[in-house]
């Protein structure tokens, strides 16, 4: 996540910052006799005619959605191979902003002890009652531009096998639902979890709701909460920072929608089947920790291959020159990311315009950009979100961690990673100058004169998300304080060992949840030494 209004009260940037690039021309000289010219001119009249079938293309893509994606990496087939699996159909009602669901849950015990009951997370609840929202108070409006209007998940039926089941739905906003099952669910075995919802989508531009261009389908379905060393993670939908935490899974997810709609999603589209006035969209997705899906009328796609990923951007026509913008800095900073972190496994990424009032929020292989970023004078800070959310499918996609106890692992190790783009894209002078702006001087006045203001402030980069009251001092301590971690953790080492650790962390956590526990042994690994002063040192 990256909370834009934050960021621009908090920089010593204006909000109407020219690209960074772009100045760059190539030049061409020709010297042209006679037969030349016309040779010239028949040359010129197939490039206009390529350039306008390409356009048709464009325009086909628009209407058809993506190709079918290629075969998962053998990477991802090994590791999906002992992971839950969610069975999902669904069929988009956008008239009446409604979902109709049928789930089924292959879920895999892979703790050592025995399960009696299951807890799922409900989040669509979160947005049913107006006076306990996931958004702060001086949020609200900017979320519901037309008023508040509810959203909540409908459950009709929970079964195992063919027989019902017990359960119970409970917790702050009725967000956990827990299932009790027939028979204890033992090490290393599964259990079939079938059930019935409907979803209300609200009128609400955050991260699940609709505005005027895209229906933004977000932690939608019962996800399984996470079972770690502190029992069962049932935390509800707090409003400040991405209150997540799940377990890679993998999901099979068919979606029916009118016709018109496309579909930008996690994970690879295996089949587009029409059905009279609907398209049901086949989408799977291996070893990914959530499923996210955007529908809009007024998509157009653009598209770059990049290593093994093809990346996308989807954007609306009106947007289309910073929407291709936006696919060069994510493909940029996903051939920079693979070169730096490791490989990433998947076959597509997308970023995708939408309405969201926020800035940027990640999701797996999916990250959403608000709209507003694409203003031609918003350049700046379409291309730092836009980074931002892809140095993510690293730091929580792939490496995954409690985003609601250890925020700033993933946050501050991606706002970080934003910084190091910059150098590696346009030189350490610019990597400078964005660390500087960003996490540095500005950090420290900005944070100190947010204390002056509040005395009683615990300025630990080390706490949970709940613990902080608003988001810039949320930005300020765990973005822009932890990223001075990494900073100083590179200036100790040097860009060798540097790299060599995060190469480390993220080889040895990836599909996997990590502590910071985890990134001090990447550390040790890699260098021989305790690291146990400097993050004692640093997380104060
Ligand atoms: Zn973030």
């Amino acid at each position: 996540m990256l909370n834009f209004h934050t960021l621009i009260n908090i920089t010593q940037f204006p909000g109407k910052k020219p690209a960074l690039f772009g100045g760059r021309r190539m030049k061409f000289i020709i010297f042209m006799t006679e037969k030349n010219r016309r040779n010239f001119f028949a040359i010129l009249l197939i490039c206009i005619l390529i350039a306008s079938l390409g356009g048709a293309y464009l325009n086909r893509y628009a209407r058809s959605g993506r190709e079918y994606e290629r075969q998962p990496g053998a990477e991802l087939l090994e590791i999906s191979k002992d992971l839950s699996i969610y069975d999902i159909d669904v069929i988009f009602d956008p008239e009446n902003a409604r979902l109709i669901c049928k789930q089924n849950v292959k879920l895999v015990n892979r703790d050592d002890i025995e399960f009696n009951s299951i807890y799922f997370h409900l989040y669509p609840n979160a947005f049913k009652e107006e006076k306990r929202l996931p958004f702060l108070s001086d949020e609200k409006d900017a979320a519901y531009p037309n008023g508040f209007s509810p959203g909540w998940i409908d459950l009709k039926s929970v079964s195992i096998g063919d027989s019902p089941v017990d359960y119970q739905i409970g917790g702050y906003n009725n967000n956990i639902l827990a299932v009790m099952l027939d028979k204890p669910l033992k090490p290393g075995g599964s259990t079939d979890i079938a059930m019935e919802y409907s979803v209300i989508i609200p009128n609400s531009i955050g991260r699940f709701g609709y505005g005027e261009n895209t229906f933004n389908i977000a932690n939608w379905y019962p996800v399984s909460c996470v079972y770690d060393h502190s029992g069962w993670n049932t935390d509800p939908y707090y409003a400040i920072g991405d209150p997540f935490y799940s377990d890679v899974s993998n999901y099979f997810v068919n979606i029916k929608v009118p016709s018109g709609y496309v579909i930008a999603s996690t994970g690879d589209i295996a089949e587009i089947k029409d059905e009279g006035e609907y398209r049901i969209w086949e989408i799977e997705a291996l070893a990914v920790r959530d499923f996210v899906w955007i529908a809009s009328e007024r998509f157009e796609i653009g598209s770059r291959q990049v290593d093994q990923t093809t990346v996308y951007s989807y954007f609306f026509p009106e947007s289309r020159e910073s929407g291709l913008r936006a696919l060069d800095y994510a493909a940029y900073a996903l051939q920079i990311f693979n070169s730096c972190f490791g490989m990433y496994p998947y076959r597509q990424f997308s970023v995708v315009q939408s309405d969201f009032f926020v800035g940027g929020m990640e999701y797996p292989n999916l990250v959403m950009i608000d709209k507003n970023l694409y203003d031609k004078e918003q350049l700046f800070w379409l291309e730092y979100v836009t980074v931002h959310e892809t140095a993510h499918q690293w730091w929580y996609g792939i490496v995954g961690n409690d985003q609601i106890d250890e925020p700033w692992l993933d946050e501050a190790l991606t706002e970080y990673s934003t910084v190091l783009y910059y150098g590696h894209r346009y030189g350490q002078d610019k990597e400078n100058e964005i660390y500087n702006i960003i996490t540095g001087e500005g950090t420290q006045s900005s944070l100190e004169k947010y204390i002056l203001d509040e005395q009683e402030i615990n300025t630990a980069v080390d706490q949970p998300i709940y613990k902080f009251s608003d988001w810039i001092l949320y930005d300020l301590i765990v973005y822009r304080k932890g990223a001075g971690i990494f900073r100083e953790m590179h200036r100790i080492t040097g860009d060798e060992v540097f790299y060599e650790i995060l190469r480390k962390y993220f080889e040895n956590n990836k599909f996997s949840n990590a502590a910071h526990t985890d990134l001090q042994k990447a550390c040790e690994e890699v260098t021989g030494k305790s690291w146990d002063a400097f993050f004692q040192r640093q997380l104060e």
